[in-house]
């Protein structure tokens, strides 16, 4: 049987830190794989994350399955924490899942069942596992304009020309913020315009929001989310608590789908349950347990928050000194962009090439296409990354 399989494609990503790993040089800097790393080049615990364990170690008295849905409470608590008071909770269906990319599968499983012959619109470029997946799915997909190599912004009217193009029925995904790999965002009166045209068409959004906290604090994050909610029938939200939260390997995520009224959100939980089942049953409960314990305690809520902020502004701060550094040494405000992109990624534009070309001289370690993870810089290795982009040419 075995002798069957073919190669599956490698993940770029993982490769990469395979490299970096395997390259002895000690000045080699690692702006690869999606993780906050601190200064010292760390990925902590977070303090309310460790307090939240110790409470729960200390108190929990079974490890009896959940519901198929998970831990009610974290449904709760991240409902509130993504979408505010932007919906009715009698309109939304949840399910945990593990992590972010679970909840992604288990969006486009819904999509399945739900809508066979849509296509699944994702920007270009989008991460790599949304493709992947949908591929692996059997999915029909296309792509819509997103970036402009030229400016290293969003390329909006060729957005919204793209967009024109979706049929009725048709599910268009939209990062919530903080676009991976771009770093580049829409702002809020642009996914007005986009929104006007979905509805015109009769689209739905399928938002994936991974990084809220990391671009502008934890409420103007979530901003795009709740106006998308609120302008829809339908639409499905997957977000993600490994970056914010610091969670990673505990996966921890949720599917939120909104429905038109209580109705359709009984049928939609239904349905969501069942989609659980098939895949692993019960979802992980751990980290899920961690972020209700710290969303729903005030004092630990406000240590949480306390230390999201310092990363952000940690991320924040970083940026600015590249683009300074860069201003610097080229004698231009072409890199600005870098300062004005949002989260832990900004794709910077260089060719393959150049990319090879920093890493082969350098030891800089970024992806391809060019996206660099900003959290992976200190105050020492920003002025060497300058100088390698200046010198490759980008
Ligand atoms: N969506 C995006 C855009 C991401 O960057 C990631 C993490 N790389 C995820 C979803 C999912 O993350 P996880 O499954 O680790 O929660």
């Amino acid at each position: 049987m075995l002798e069957n399989l073919t190669a599956q494609p490698a993940d770029k990503i993982l490769a990469l830190m395979a490299a970096y790993k395997a390259d002895p040089r000690n000045e080699k800097v690692d702006l690869g794989v999606g993780v906050y790393k601190d200064a010292s080049g760390n990925t902590p615990v977070m303090r309310a994350v460790k307090e939240a364990e110790r409470r729960i170690l200390a108190d929990q008295s079974s490890k009896a399955y959940t519901g198929l849905a998970g831990d009610p409470a974290f449904g709760k608590a991240m409902r509130d924490l993504v979408l505010g008071d932007a919906v009715p909770s009698e309109r939304i269906a949840a399910v945990a899942t593990p992590g972010g990319t679970g909840a992604i599968r288990q969006s486009l499983e819904l999509i399945r069942l739900a809508a066979p012959n849509a296509t699944v619109w994702l920007s270009n470029p989008t991460w790599p596992n949304h493709p992947s997946i949908l591929k692996y799915l059997g999915m029909k997909m296309a792509k819509y304009t997103y970036f402009d190599n030229a400016t290293r912004e969003v390329d909006f009217d060729g957005m919204l020309t793209d967009l024109r193009k979706v049929a009725e029925g048709d599910v268009v995904l939209l990062h919530g913020c903080c676009h991976n790999p771009t770093g580049a965002n829409l702002t809020y009166d642009q996914m007005s315009q986009v929104i006007g045209i979905l509805q015109e068409k009769r689209a739905v959004p399928l938002i994936d929001i991974a990084y809220q906290g990391f671009g502008d604090g934890l409420n103007d994050d979530a901003q795009i989310t709740r106006l998308i909610a609120r302008s829809f029938e339908n639409c499905l939200i997957a977000a993600s608590c490994s970056k914010n939260f610091g969670i990673y390997r505990e996966r921890t995520g949720i599917l939120m789908a909104v429905a038109k009224d209580a109705d359709q959100q009984a049928l939609t939980q239904q349905t969501l349950a069942f989609l659980n089942r098939q895949n692993y049953s019960f979802p992980p409960d751990h980290g899920a347990r961690v972020v209700s314990t710290i969303l729903t305690d005030p004092a630990l809520r406000a240590d949480w928050e306390a230390e999201l902020e310092e990363t952000r502004n940690g991320m924040l701060a970083l940026r600015q000194q590249l683009a300074d550094e860069l201003k610097r040494l080229t004698n231009s405000d072409r890199f600005d962009f870098i300062a004005h992109h949002r989260g832990m990624f900004s794709r910077i534009g260089a060719t393959p090439q150049q990319v090879e070309e920093m890493r082969d001289k350098h030891g800089i370690y970024m992806v391809g296409d060019s996206r660099i993870n900003v959290a992976g810089l200190n105050a020492e290795t920003v002025p060497v990354l300058a100088r390698a982009i200046v010198a490759a040419g980008v």
